[in-house]
């Protein structure tokens, strides 16, 4: 049962207060190229992309945010560190939403103060983005020598052990990234202004959860989930599905985005299969498929990983599978909606728990997609 938070307006996507966690990403080309930039969020739009974030380093890039809003259908967020100007620029333009850090925005309160009475104006969602990071180095480190004044005195320092330390200054980190996100709230609030939605990232999986749980407690504005920089296609997914996957099955989190050293397009997938995991979004294919091992007798990896491949943008809510052999190749099949059980150099083709035919290994594919095809409503079915 997730935790119910206030719901923020981003576009035509509702964030919080019982809402889908809605996916996002962020697109990796120079904003100011405009063809390129709306290519990308249109493939992102098709594999499920909900909101897309887009980087504002200049005001070459800020004056044709409202060039990309026209051409793309799902709501446009504006990402602007340091320069109030591109904010205000961004929100001239008809943005959905504007991230930033107040913490490193020049003049700080005087900015986001500037930059809220722009996004009231507008009324439009601002995202309150403190990460680990940029938490001041000055103050991490004055936190740290208290911390440690405070533990040889009550003698913790000698008895503890280095996981124990390292507890420690996570959540001392957490506490810390949560007292400031409180503190831009609540600068935001005596302006009147509360359509806001928070992440407390960090590229340490702990703090984030340590830093999400900690917020959660104290505040009903709906969460961006995020590990940031978490790294690479594999590396990426798994700290994600780990972090992320620990907040969701608690109920905290109102949307998210799974950041990877890749293309955008691959953290949409990631995204939903968490999602899927956790039973909180239905979409598309739930693939299951066994890993192979010495009994197999179809070429399972193969036929698997082209058979999700194909199917990668279907939206309507399915379940397939595709096992190696007879042992638990026709019980998943059954319990599928589309199922390949293979035997030797041939498969079985269920659809809806009923055997529809045999077919030798090179018809696989097609057997599969033809069934899957014949489940999904027009248009869908490629
Ligand atoms: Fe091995 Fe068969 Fe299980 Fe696949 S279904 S892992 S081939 S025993």
């Amino acid at each position: 049962m997730s935790k119910k938070t206030r719901q923020v307006r981003v576009g035509n996507v509702l964030v919080g207060g019982g809402a889908p966690v809605a996916v996002q990403s962020m697109t990796t080309t120079y904003t100011r190229d405009v063809k390129s930039t709306v290519a990308q969020i249109k493939r992102l739009e098709e594999v499920g992309c909900e909101i897309v974030r887009v980087a504002v380093p200049e005001m070459e890039d800020a004056v044709v945010l409202g060039e990309i809003k026209k051409q793309i259908s799902i709501p446009l967020v504006a990402d602007i560190h340091y320069n109030p100007n591109l904010a205000l620029e961004a929100i001239r333009q008809g943005i959905d939403k504007v991230r930033i850090n107040p913490g490193n925005l020049l003049n700080g309160r005087e900015s986001l103060e500037q930059i809220v009475r722009a996004a009231k104006e507008r009324d439009i969602a601002m995202r309150i983005g403190v990460n680990s990071g940029s938490i001041d180095a000055l103050d991490k480190q004055a936190q740290m020598q208290r911390i440690q004044v405070r533990l040889r005195e009550d003698g913790t320092l000698e008895r503890s052990d280095p996981a124990e330390a390292r507890r420690l200054e996570r959540e001392r980190l957490a506490e810390r990234m949560v007292t400031k996100a409180l503190e831009y709230i609540s600068w935001c609030e005596e302006l009147d202004y509360h359509n806001i939605i928070v992440s407390l990232k960090s590229s340490t999986v702990l703090t984030a959860v340590e830093a999400y749980r900690r917020f959660s407690e104290r505040s009903d504005y709906p969460i961006h989930l995020g590990i940031t920089e978490a790294g690479t296609l594999v590396t990426g997914a798994v700290k994600s599905s780990v972090g992320l996957g620990l907040l969701l099955a608690d109920g905290i989190g109102d949307t998210m985005r799974v950041s990877l050293s890749a293309e955008p397009e691959e953290e949409i997938p990631v995204a939903y299969e968490i999602l899927k995991s956790l039973e909180l979004r239905n979409r598309g294919v739930t693939f299951v498929s066994c890993p192979s091992c010495g009994r197999v007798e179809i070429d399972v990896i193969s036929v698997a990983n082209e058979v999700e491949k194909r199917l990668s943008k279907v939206q309507t809510p399915i379940h397939v599978a595709v096992m190696g052999c007879v042992v638990n190749g026709p019980g998943e099949s059954r319990d599928a909606d589309v199922g390949l059980a293979g035997g030797k150099g041939k498969g079985v083709i269920f659809r809806k728990g009923q055997v529809i035919k045999t077919v030798p290994e090179d018809q696989f594919l097609d057997a599969v997609l033809k069934e899957v095809a014949s489940l999904l409503p027009e248009g869908e079915a490629k």
